[in-house]
Parts: C-alpha cells; structure tokens; sequence
C-alpha cells in the first residue's frame, strides 16, 4: 500500500486572519527525561511510538521502557538511519492504529521523520532533542531527503517538548555550534522578511520577528561563554532554539527563521556534496548575505569564530566555485520568497566578489 506523503502549504493566510500554532508543554531542564511518564499523562497519552536512531537507541532504550512500562503505557520502536520520505513512508506503514502519540528521540533528523511521520498519522509528536542543532526540534518545519523540494516542508509543531540538558550537553561540540550558525541565521532572517514586506507589501509579523531577532542576540551576546563551554551555555542555546520555532509557529510561516542565508544553505545541498551541517553553512550564508543587506557582517563573523563555528567555505570542504555556484542558485530555490537576492542583482563576478570580501572564500 502507498500513502501518499503530503506536506501542507505554509500559506494559511487570508485577509488579516492568522493561524497561529504553538507547543502545549515545554520542559527544559537536567535530567528531565525522567519525567516522560507524567508528561505524557499530562499530555492524556498512553500508547507511544518512538522514531530513534542506532546510537540513541542502544543508550535510552532499556530506561525509558523501564520508564514506561512500568507505569502502564504501551511503547512502539522505530530505528532509522536516514531522514528521507521511503524512511516515513515505512513508519507510516507499520505504525499500530491504537498508538495516540509519535516521539522523535535524537538529533534533528530523527525529530523531523517522527514530525513529518505524525503529520500524515494525524497524530501529535513529542520532540526529545538529544543535540541543539539546529531550530526543527521546536518548529512545524522538517527537512527531509527524497521530497520535490529542496527547502524546508511544513508539518505540525510538536505538542511537547523535552530538552534534556544532560541529554544536550553530551553531544558533540560541534553540534551546538551548528545550532548556534542556524541561530545567528535569524538576524538575516528577519531582515528579509523586513524587506519583503517593504518591496512587496507581504505580511510581516513584529512580534514573531523580534522574538526571532532575540534568539539570534542572546547567541551573539553569548558567543564568547558558548565557545568556551560555561555553564547555562547549552541551556542559552536550547532555549534560543526553542523560541526561534515558536517564533516560526507565531508567524504561520519560517520566514522569521529562514530567509537568503537559508537558501544559500539549501543551494549548497542541491549541488549534490553533503558537506557541513545545516547551521555551519546557514553561518556562512549568515555572513554572505549580511554584508549584501549592509548590516554588520564582521560582528558576525566574530561571534561564529568564538563559537567555534567555520566562517570560511574551506573549513567543511566548500571549494571556492561552489560558494559562488550557491549565491547565484539561492534566488532560483524559493521563487515565491522575496529577499535580499531579489533586490540585488549578482552576476559571477558580483557574487565572487561578495563571497571574497568577506572572507568565506
Ligand atoms: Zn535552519
């Protein structure tokens, strides 16, 4: 049997109306996993299915089962070893019709299968990210291999959330990093959003921008105690990732958190090379597409180099014509997006330019 795997259309706007959709229950803390059997209770859930990966499974399996059946509920597994559609469509396929909630435990990829697997159960999912990545683990966005698009698909905000500090904090450093680029991706972010409603008059939402602008700010205020690894530096960031997605489920949209930067990073993906994580190369379009907004594109540069995070192609293995092929690809990803690559035009030796003076290449 095939189930086909429909992602709904982010544009839910009409007139003035405006959905806005928000997690229910949020709880961050150190060893808060702990707490899943009453979290779910709370959440009148009963019969779980939970999407890991290899590593996470072989680590949590056995205590949250203890966690579980132990107190009643019924628990489902799945393994996965890629975010694509064939992965969802088999989960989809398998999953017991008595099960009332999915939960995606793992990294960003594992929490966008089980978003985008509930999405097309209609059921609610709770995200239990084990690294701060990137901002899916809290927004109604997913983005997953073998889709028609090569940008980010909207699905549904998780119900709950359980950011485990502990959890978090052993994951490796570069992984936060990662998290920290998508986050500083959000200053771009709004700034196209900002310009979009200028050129074209669109909707722009002040709340859900500044909200988004903020998570970006603290990142940026922070970089110097992040990079160094100072207490409350993963719980900073966890935070930051979470109110970036409720920002993105404030606006009914991922323009607050995704914009050029985002389309930069979306064009490297396309090339086919599956260099950098997502928040190392939102960095770099970060920094790119700053100086072409004519904001302060060193003070950027600056915190991802204090966060530890490559500021340069060179650093994950972007040779130079593939940064200067992905400026002049992102405008062509998103035709319905308006940003700053629609304002200015770049030809080769423009973006070559952009991509030398500031140092990415
Ligand atoms: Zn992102």
């Amino acid at each position: 049997m095939t189930i086909p795997l429909k992602p709904r259309s982010e544009v839910r706007l009409a007139g003035n109306r405006h959905e806005m959709e928000l997690p229910k229950r949020i709880l961050v803390g150190n060893g808060v996993v702990k707490e899943l059997g009453s979290f779910l209770d709370n959440l009148r859930c009963q019969a779980v299915h939970i999407v890991t990966g290899p590593h996470i499974i072989a680590k949590v399996k056995k205590p949250i089962e203890i966690i579980l059946s132990t107190n009643g509920f019924t628990v489902h597994w799945s393994e996965i070893h890629i975010a694509d559609m064939k992965t969802i469509q088999k989960i989809v396929e398998s999953i017991d019709k008595n099960v009332d909630i999915m939960i995606g435990f793992g990294g960003g990829k594992t929490v966008d299968v089980a978003k985008l697997a509930a999405f097309n159960m209609n059921l609610p999912y709770l995200s239990i990210p084990t690294s701060a990545s990137h901002d899916g683990i809290s927004s109604p966005f997913a983005s997953i291999k073998g889709s028609d698009r090569p940008y980010s698909i909207v699905a549904n905000p998780p119900l709950g959330i359980i950011a485990d500090l502990d959890i978090i904090g052993d994951a490796p450093i570069r992984l936060l990093a990662s998290g920290c680029g998508d986050l500083i991706g959000k200053v771009t972010a709004v700034k196209d959003w900002e310009i979009e409603r200028t050129d074209k008059g669109s909707y722009f939402g002040k709340y859900a921008a500044s909200l988004a602008r903020l998570s970006a700010d603290i990142i940026i205020e922070e970089a110097k105690n992040i990079g160094e690894g100072k207490k409350d530096s993963v719980r900073d960031v966890i935070e930051a990732l979470l109110s970036a997605g409720v920002a993105a489920g404030i606006a009914g949209s991922s323009r607050p958190c995704s914009g050029s930067e985002h389309l930069f990073a979306h064009a490297l993906d396309i090339q086919g090379k599956n260099d950098g994580l997502h928040g190392e190369k939102v960095g770099l379009g970060t920094i790119l597409m700053a100086k072409l907004q004519g904001i302060n594109w060193e003070k950027i540069v600056k915190a991802l180099e204090d966060i530890h995070a490559p500021t340069k192609g060179k650093d994950i293995g972007l040779e130079d014509k593939r940064i200067v092929k992905a400026i002049l690809q992102a405008k062509k990803i998103r035709p319905d997006r308006h940003t700053i690559l629609g304002r200015i035009n770049l030809d080769e030796q423009s973006a070559f330019n952009l991509a030398r003076s500031t140092n990415v290449i």
